[in-house]
This record gives C-alpha cells, structure tokens and sequence, in this order.
C-alpha cells in the first residue's frame, strides 16, 4: 500500500499549514478525509485518480477541515460511497448519504483491507484506519508531529478517553503513523508514548494549582501557560477544563459555580 498524500490547501490559525488527505489508489480507489473543498484540492485528487473513479471517501471525524469537503467531492464523484462513524446531528451539518463504520470494521481500500479503529477522544467519532501489512495508520488528528492534540473543554472532548485511543493504538504496535496534519511519523510508539507522558505531566499541574488554591478555570490555566500568547489563551483554557472534568469524572475534584476543588478523602 502506497496511499498518496493530497494537500487540503485549507491553511490557517486552526489548521496550522491544512489539512493532509491520503489516496490510496487500486482496484478500490480510496480518500482518507475529505477537505473542505478547495478547488485546487478536488483537481488534484482527479488527477491523482486519472481514469479512475473515487470509490469511497472515509472520513477520520467530522471536525470540518477533515468533513466539510465531502459536499463539493460527492458532486464531483456522485458514484463515491462516504462513510465514517456517526456524530448526529453534527453530521447533518454535510448532507451526503453517509454511511455509518462501526469500531472494528473491516473496509477493503485500495488493493487491501483497512481495519477502523474508534479513537474518541478529541472528537466523539473519532477513527483510525490500521494497515496491519504494513503496521501503518491514518490516524486523523490522534497525534501530530512536534505538537500536542487539542481536546476540547466540552462534551465533545475527553481526555480520559484520548488517553485510553493513545494506548489502544500504541498495543497494535505501529511502525507508521499518516497524520492529517504534519508530516508522517516513523517513530509513532516513541510519539504516542510522549502524549501519554504530556497528558500525565498536564493533569499534575492541574492537581498542584488546585493545590495551591487557584481554582477558576482562568486562574488555573494563567498559572500552568504563563508565557502564552492571549490568542491562544481561550484554547488553553479549553485543554484545562477538558482535564478538569476528566478529573471530575474521577471524583477527584468537584465543580461549584465556576470554581474547582480538589476533593479530600
Ligand atoms: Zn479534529
């Protein structure tokens, strides 16, 4: 399997440089996420496929820089199926006839077989696609090379969740990770392994603020980013209260109003 990478040319302050999309060309000619509709991105997944017609667009989850191309593709390729696991009613959001994967399912792609791999976390729908011949993984926006994932604050996000995606695909022992953005990890064990230890290191810092008696989001996350830019303070602040309520979620610490607590035995 040679998936071959197509840039989204989506770049901005929340994709970084955009969006990568894999085509996995052979008798079952595959896209791994779908863009967001950049002509330029469409012309060059048609040239890419030559006489060929797209078979199907799987989608890693519906954030939209991953999803909302799938509306301009489906015109282009009315025959493509597009499948990803269900998010409703977000997925309402891009009316084409999706169909639903289920955790586990085995989907022929290309000239081989792709495993789907439910990796919530930083998206309730959130899916890997595991290559066992080769050991390799489309792993959407599990991890990104020389950056952490961003969970969301909100019923969306779970960190506790992200935590147990980060083992599950670490125990199938990869040896290739193509992300959606950044380049591709050759040494993905070595860089799950460091997101775990991130996550481990963030929730201590979160539990010795408290300790010292901070306890608004705010104020917790002013403490542990210091030196961040205001931008990108809201986002912060998001990633602080994704953990907080794994930790609430834990009976380790409990929400009164805006402030939090660490809960005392
Ligand atoms: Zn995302």
């Amino acid at each position: 399997m040679k998936p071959i990478p197509i840039h989204a040319r989506n770049p901005g302050p929340m994709t970084g440089d955009g969006n990568w999309t894999w085509l996995i060309p052979g008798r079952v000619p595959t896209l791994v996420d779908a863009g967001t509709g950049d002509a330029g991105h469409l012309a060059e997944v048609s040239d890419a496929l030559g006489e060929r017609t797209m078979a199907q667009v799987l989608v890693t989850h519906a954030h939209v820089d991953h999803v909302s191309g799938a509306v301009p593709m489906a015109a282009l390729q009315p025959t493509a199926r597009f499948a990803k696991m269900p998010w409703l009613p977000r997925d309402e959001r891009w009316p084409v006839a999706w169909q639903p994967i289920a955790d586990e399912e085995h989907i022929e792609a290309g000239d081989t077989t792709l495993v789907a791999i439910h990796t919530p976390g930083h998206a309730p729908d959130h899916l890997c696609f595991w290559h066992e011949e080769t050991r390799s993984v489309f792993c959407g926006d599990l991890a990104i090379k020389g950056s952490t994932v961003w969970i969301p604050g909100t019923d969306d996000g779970d960190v506790g969740a992200y935590l147990a995606s980060l083992e599950r695909v670490l125990a199938l022992e990869p040896a290739r990770l193509y992300p959606a953005h950044g380049p591709v990890m050759d040494d993905p064990q070595r860089v799950l392994r460091d997101y775990i230890e991130h996550r481990r290191r963030r929730e201590a810092q979160v539990l010795e603020a408290l300790e010292q008696g901070d306890s608004s989001a705010e104020q917790l996350t002013a403490r542990i980013y210091r030196a961040l830019q205001p931008a990108l303070m809201t986002l912060a602040q998001q990633g602080v209260v994704a953990h907080l309520r794994k930790l609430e979620r834990e009976g380790r610490v409990r929400r009164e109003g805006e402030a939090w607590n660490i809960m005392k035995p």
